[in-house]
């Protein structure tokens, strides 16, 4: 058993050094410190039966980023005289056998409000209070305290935007301390510790996907990407969103730093003080909800509901979810999910999300829409399901709370706009160029065709040689009449919601995005 002052670090998301407060505290007054990455077979168990390489819970491209961003998170503990310590299975267990070894008396990790994390942070407090270690455990993952929040709307989540923005103020400041060195690691006693592994040494052997994400994990990576995006200053100031082409995948429109803030390798409160030190200089700039600085403020707000919300991530007992009876059509999810619906629109931002675990905002609406109130009538949280499987930047609340809205379930309520997934994609990319890309078996169908080419004449589908019900599928529904089911089937189910409708009120009917 290993002697003097010891703290632990156990990372989860914060993968980082900037502004990670848990790290800060871990290292004060400690003779020995170590920082622990626990592999969680729940997420990282090969799943050989999924439908794409992965494990059950995440896809194989948002395994290969957390990789990316332990490996990187260890080259900047080694700068600093450290090493991140991995050790693999049930975190509970292996933590508390760890800290006994290790003799801890201090342990320290970010607050983490996913329901699973909750759970189990209780078992691991309880079990650390009771053996004497002081416990440090602050929120850094978000803005704000979503517990705050919901305590100075008197006890309630703010279920509109502005109402949130209202309550929550300005963030606190990014930690200004620049870590210049750490305690080093003790002895390791008996725990099995290892370098992070390989995607190989997870025993995902013989991964065939043609294409991997061309987004790399990590720290480094994120404040690189973050420092280039502030550099263009007009980018910055102007940006506003729902504006924006969701087609331009060489020369994508946003920052692409959601994946960086899932995992935390990029703290929200450094990149907003970033935001705002470009603002300084561009006093003509967007406000919230539609600007850079806005979409940060979305994150929180979905985090803050989420937070407040039992059965968030639910229809049933979401007291803020319309009740709509969704079809059970495994055969119409299926098609979806595998990019075969027959509108190369939404098959090829099923492709994107499936080769690189990230699609333009756009590209999202659009496709959930699909599935749930736009045309297939499937359950939302059967697509939320499979964005949480398959994004890189996978979050529970932001993805749950996302298609909430776009099912129509929750926060906007105007069923009547439904993304056509024909002539949506068609007013930013005439050409079809995303759809060539990620759909290759249509790269040779003329431009007249592209977004619907089972309209093509048998001549031009075999000059194209791809023949739609052959080479590329039939359309599953015909858009026109499966809308308009659709549509009647929200009415009638929100006539039946009526009570629930009363009680949102009009005052977040009206603040609607
Ligand atoms: P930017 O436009 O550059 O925005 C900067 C940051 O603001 C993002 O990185 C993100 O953290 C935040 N942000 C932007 N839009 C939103 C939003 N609508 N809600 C909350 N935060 C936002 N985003 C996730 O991070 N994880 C998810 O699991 C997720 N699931 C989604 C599911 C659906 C059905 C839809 C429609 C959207 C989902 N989003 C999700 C929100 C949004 O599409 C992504 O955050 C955004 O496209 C990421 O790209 P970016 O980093 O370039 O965003």
């Amino acid at each position: 058993m290993a002697s003097g002052s010891a703290s632990l670090m156990w990372f989860r998301k914060g993968l980082r050094i900037h502004d990670n407060p848990a790290l800060d505290f871990a290292r004060q007054e400690s003779e020995r410190l170590y920082p622990v990455f626990i592999i969680d077979p729940r997420y990282m168990e090969p799943d050989l039966n999924a439908f794409s390489p992965g494990s059950t819970r995440a896809g194989i491209n948002r395994i290969k980023f957390l990789l990316e961003s332990l490996v990187d998170l260890d080259l900047n503990l080694k700068k600093l005289g450290s090493r991140l310590l991995i050790l693999r299975g049930e975190p509970e267990k292996v933590l508390i056998h760890c800290l006994k070894e290790w003799n801890i008396r201090k342990l320290c990790f970010e607050y983490d409000t996913d329901p699973y994390y909750k759970a189990l942070d209780i078992k691991v407090k309880n079990y650390a209070v009771a053996a004497g270690i002081e416990v440090f455990s602050p929120v850094s993952h978000t803005l704000f305290n979503p517990a705050d929040i919901i305590d100075m709307n008197g006890g309630k989540p703010p279920l509109s935007y502005q109402s949130f923005v209202k309550i929550a103020g300005q963030p606190s400041c990014p930690l200004s301390t620049t870590v210049s060195s750490l305690p080093p690691v003790g002895d390791l006693g008996s725990c099995e510790t290892s370098e992070v592994p390989t995607i190989e040494e997870l025993g995902y052997r013989n991964v065939t996907q043609q294409e991997f994400s061309p987004f790399k994990g990590g720290e480094s990576e994120a404040l690189k990407r973050l420092a280039e995006c502030m550099k263009r200053k007009d980018f910055v100031a102007n940006f506003e969103k729902p504006k924006g082409n969701p087609a331009a995948f060489l020369s994508p429109e946003t920052t692409i730093l959601s994946p960086y803030l899932k995992f935390g390798c990029l703290s929200s409160r450094y990149f907003y003080q970033q935001i705002q030190d470009v603002y300084k200089t561009m006093p003509n700039h967007t406000s919230p909800p539609v600007s850079l600085l806005g979409q940060l403020l979305w994150r929180d707000f979905f985090y803050t509901v989420a937070f407040g919300t039992p059965n968030f991530d639910k229809m049933k007992g979401n007291g803020i979810c319309k009740q709509i009876p969704w079809k059970d059509d495994d055969k119409l999810l299926e098609a979806w999910r595998e990019a075969r619906t027959g509108f190369p629109w939404i098959d090829a931002i099923m492709v994107q999300l499936r080769q690189w675990g990230w699609m333009h905002h756009l590209a999202r609406h659009s496709v959930a829409c699909f599935l749930t109130r736009g045309d297939l009538f499937v359950h939302w949280e059967k697509g939320r399901d499979v964005f949480e499987r398959l994004l890189i930047d996978s979050d529970w609340a932001i993805n749950n709370g996302n298609w909430l809205w776009l099912s129509c379930s929750s926060f906007f309520y105007q069923y009547n706009r439904i993304y056509s997934p024909i002539s949506f994609g068609k007013k930013y990319d005439p050409k079809g160029d995303y759809i060539r890309h990620f759909l290759p078996v249509l790269k040779d169908m003329p431009k007249e065709y592209i977004y619907e080419p089972w309209t093509a004449p048998l001549s031009v589908q075999k000059k194209a040689n791809c023949i739609i019900g052959k080479d590329y599928p039939m359309p599953v529904v015909s858009h026109d009449s499966a809308s308009k089911e659709c549509r009647r089937g929200v009415a009638e189910a929100y006539a039946l919601n009526k009570e629930l409708n009363d009680s949102i009120g009009e005052e977040d009917l009206k603040n609607l995005r």
